[in-house]
């Protein structure tokens, strides 16, 4: 007899995921090879920055009370006594009636309170002049001013990107403390499927998701593996399912999670003894997203239709991956869009439409259903850069409409929210 499945709401059902997240262990990565990881240790500054006064410009150090009757009439001279570059520090005092030629980032010469600019000056013998007034503290880059020494500059959890590896560096971690990339091992299910580099037969498609899912997987900032495809056998994937299981954090199947002939998924997670944490959502597309639990690993059991596993990967699997690493803002970011095109279909249960956001030329985010919306359809998900919510029990929604979209860029969110959502329409 057909087994009778009962949908949870998508928010349960990620919540469900969330309970399950034993953070891993922490790691130590050079500087260099740190990118994509996640921090495992707050950022305190050790010392101000910059850590002296300095000069932001090629110019001269002065004493500005030099300048106070400066005027293009009767310009002010005064004797360059010196000149350092950028690492240098001056061996003399600026005193009344000198200067000392300075470069960009040089330390600040003591005795001095202002630099002119070289633009500002004229040379003159061993001497330059100056045609107006500068006051104390001009163009000074001083001590202390981007950072204080004591302050925290960055929380555990964030990402290492560009701009968080050159505080690093700045601070002198050569080596930092991260949390370790999660394995997680990919296995494509389906008779149907051929390799990549086969060629087309009648009945046979290419396997494209566990390269997509690879592909989701570090974006996710996971450590991904391809643990190989299988036909539908139920012995040959048992035993496939079990060896992966022990090789990686998170095991991903595609394909036979429903309940046709031929989908294993669910009797192998009884034969392995897993918890079935949820086998059916309320959502469009994905709605046999399944994930089990066997001791402290979860197993995703993502569709074999490519949009459908698409969906699934990112609303359940991205923030558990992201979650193992104590990631800041698991969860995907949302935005409130302007529809572009009709979407004329009603939404029985919430609907992942695949979309393209964009907003170019000053209009606010606009976004677009990209190519056809069915679970199985491929190749619309190359322009997807978001997931448009359509709540389940409404009806179609009209070009102009403003809806809530998932980003699936960016920095992400702390939390998941599809059940409060603003869409309205015109
Ligand atoms: P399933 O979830 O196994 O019932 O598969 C649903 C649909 O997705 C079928 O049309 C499959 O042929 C297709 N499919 C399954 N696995 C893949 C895959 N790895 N790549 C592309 N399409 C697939
Ligand atoms: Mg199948």
């Amino acid at each position: 007899m057909l087994e009778r499945r009962n949908p949870i709401p998508v928010q349960t059902a990620v919540n469900r995921v969330s309970e399950y997240i034993n953070p891993l262990e922490t790691t130590i990565k050079n500087l260099d090879d740190s990118d994509g990881y996640i921090l495992a240790e707050a950022i305190i500054a050790d010392h101000d920055v910059p850590p002296f006064d300095r000069s932001p410009y090629d110019g001269f150090a002065i004493v500005a009370s030099d300048t106070a009757f400066a005027s293009r009439e009767h310009p002010v001279s005064l004797e360059v006594i010196e000149k350092i570059g950028a690492g240098d520090v001056a061996e003399n005092k600026v005193v009344p009636g000198k200067a000392i030629r300075i470069m960009t980032g040089a330390a600040l010469p003591q005795g001095a309170d202002a630099i002119v600019k070289l633009e500002l000056t004229r040379e003159e013998g061993p001497n330059i002049l100056i045609n107006r007034p500068f006051k104390s503290g001009d163009n000074l880059s001083l001590q202390g001013e981007d950072a204080r020494k004591g302050t925290k500059l960055l929380d555990s959890g964030k990402v290492i990107t560009p701009g968080v590896k050159a505080v690093l560096a700045t601070f002198g971690y050569a080596r930092v403390k991260v949390y370790k990339k999660p394995k997680v091992g990919v296995i494509a299910t389906g008779s149907e499927l051929l390799d990549v580099e086969d060629e087309l037969v009648p009945g046979k498609i290419r396997n494209s998701n566990a390269y997509m899912v690879l592909s989701q997987i570090k974006r996710a900032g996971g450590e991904p593996f391809h643990l190989g495809r299988l036909p539908d056998d139920f012995d040959a994937s048992f035993e496939a399912v079990k060896e992966g299981l022990s090789m990686v954090d998170v095991l991903i199947t595609t394909g036979g999670v429903s309940v046709g002939d031929f989908d294993f998924l669910p009797d192998i997670y009884k034969k392995l003894g897993a918890e079935v944490l949820f086998n059916k959502i309320a959502m469009r597309p994905g709605s046999v997203t399944t994930v089990a639990r066997l001791g402290n690993k979860l197993l995703f059991g993502l569709s074999g239709n490519p949009s459908a596993c698409f969906v699934g990967f990112e609303l359940y699997t991205a923030p558990y991956i992201k979650g193992l690493q104590r990631h800041q803002k698991p969860y995907l970011s949302k935005i409130n869009a302007i529809l572009t095109h009709d979407f004329p279909k009603a939404n029985p249960f919430t609907r992942f439409v695949r979309a393209n956001i964009h907003w170019d030329g000053g209009t606010g985010p606009m976004v677009s259903p990209v190519g056809l919306d069915k679970s199985n359809a491929v190749v619309s998900l190359a322009e997807t850069n978001a997931l448009m919510v359509l709540p389940g029990g409404t009806r179609g929604y009209q070009k102009g409409d403003h809806v809530d979209t998932l980003l699936l860029f960016g920095e992400g969110s702390e939390h998941f929210d599809v059940e409060n959502l603003s869409n309205h329409r015109i």
